[in-house]
């Protein structure tokens, strides 16, 4: 049943009928709205919902403590395009939930000596209960937090079976590392070579991680982005495809020579080379390693200036690495 547009005996008589007092009148009617479940999306059942069915959703929140005016304004928007396509006539979904797994609940709970459990679910009702007067049309019924077993469980039922399609693997490779928070952290967390929470020195380290195969699906993806010409930016399509990062090229084995000594121990007399850029071959004057590669090591472990040089490097996150110090 649609609530009437006029719920005039609901108003809470106020002395001045002409007033406009938001706290009273939107109350009445964000009631109405939940009583009335005009948010909540159903299962569509006609062709036509089929076929304008549409997906609103907006980063989810992370449950810090309060919104901020970030949120109201990132919301704001949010809402105006769901309510922009709900009075066109698709059928809306608009789900709502929490961001509640990380490195914040887990410093929180160490300062104030409480379980991240109890403060992430305290958090999620005092924002849940300042997000409710804004009046956002949220189909609060598909509520989920991302720390609850029966939202996360269905990431593991995914990794698991990507895990059997080998499309996830254990590899070695460089991640940021804190030594003092004894953590590895994403390159958001690293602020000009220190580490976000703590302010420690952060530096490249080799670590057993897991990867999931991409690459697998660079060619499908390319093929969509060509289905997607002329309805996205060009920009953001060359943007996507540098980072799928296709790259076509052969493999070219260099031999090591270094005369007087031999291949240092415990590395290959021969180093392989990818190059999408064949052509350029016959000018080759060098060849960088990262400071990672074995045979750096190897040649660091005989020359103290390359030593201190390959730690310094290890400093520096990969974006910094690879800049021109001209520029
Ligand atoms: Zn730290």
């Amino acid at each position: 049943m649609r609530p009437s547009l006029r719920p005039a005996a609901a108003i809470p008589a106020t002395g001045a009928r002409d007033r406009y007092v938001p706290a009273q009148l939107e109350s009445v009617w964000r009631s109405r709205w939940r009583t009335a479940r005009v948010f909540e999306a159903s299962e569509p059942q006609t062709a036509e919902q089929r076929e304008r069915k549409y997906y609103v959703l907006e980063m989810l929140p992370y449950p810090s403590g309060r919104i901020h005016m970030g949120h109201v304004r990132n919301y704001t928007i949010g809402d105006v395009f769901a309510r922009f396509h709900r009075m066109r006539g698709a059928h809306v979904l608009h789900p709502m939930g929490w961001d509640a797994f990380g490195l914040p609940a887990e410093n929180a709970a160490i300062e104030r000596g409480r379980h991240p459990a109890d403060w992430t679910r305290e958090n999620i009702a005092t924002m849940r209960a300042q997000l409710e007067p804004l009046g956002f049309s949220y189909d609060w019924s598909r509520e989920i937090a991302t720390c609850e077993p029966s939202y996360y469980r269905f990431g593991q039922l995914v990794f698991t079976r990507m895990l059997r399609s080998d499309l996830a693997y254990r590899k070695l490779a460089n991640a940021n590392y804190c030594a003092r928070c004894a953590t590895v952290l994403a390159n958001e967390e690293v602020v000009e070579n220190a580490c976000w929470r703590c302010g420690g020195e952060v530096v490249q380290q080799a670590r057993e991680q897991w990867f999931v195969r991409i690459t697998k699906y660079a060619d499908e993806l390319l093929e969509g982005l060509d289905a997607l010409s002329g309805r996205w930016p060009e920009r953001v399509i060359h943007m996507q495809k540098n980072w799928i990062g296709r790259a076509e090229g052969i493999d070219v084995r260099f031999s090591l020579v270094e005369p007087e000594k031999g291949a240092p121990d415990g590395v290959d007399d021969e180093l392989l080379v990818f190059t999408a850029r064949a052509e350029h071959l016959r000018e080759a004057t060098a060849i960088t390693v990262a400071p990672e590669h074995p045979l750096a090591r190897a040649v660091a472990a005989r020359n103290p200036e390359i030593a201190a040089f390959l730690a310094q490097a290890a400093k520096l996150a990969e974006r910094a690495r690879t800049q021109d110090p001209s520029t």
